[in-house]
């Protein structure tokens, strides 16, 4: 191994080769959002954008509000349910069919227009 070949930059005392100003990103802000299991979390936005007031929770998939008292869905009663299942309470069987085949028509119509 040849010495005096030092990398540059790793010898204490040397001068950086850029200024950290340099590369520093465009200024962000911390915002967090809250779901209903009480995740927390954190996304990192540019100061001039403006922060979504939903975001969709990565740990659970539960809507995110930025209220953390108040989180996004509290005030529904009843457990989650899924579209079908409110369906399923309202129409019979048949009717969720008829309902079904019909919206599948109408997404392959959309499809072949595309
Ligand atoms: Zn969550």
């Amino acid at each position: 191994m040849p010495s005096g070949n030092v990398i540059r930059g790793s010898r204490i005392g040397s001068a950086p080769e850029r200024p950290a100003e340099r590369y520093e990103p465009a200024p962000r802000q911390p915002v967090t959002y809250w779901c209903r299991n009480g995740h927390a979390t954190e996304i990192r936005m540019a100061v001039d954008a403006e922060a979504p007031s939903l975001w969709d929770c990565p740990r659970c998939g539960l809507p995110a509000g930025r209220d953390a008292e108040n989180p996004p869905g509290r005030t529904r009663p009843e457990p989650y349910k899924t579209h079908l299942a409110y369906v399923k309470e309202r129409r019979s069987e048949e009717e969720g069919e008829a309902i079904l085949a019909e919206a599948l028509a109408a997404l392959r119509r959309r499809r072949g227009r595309e």
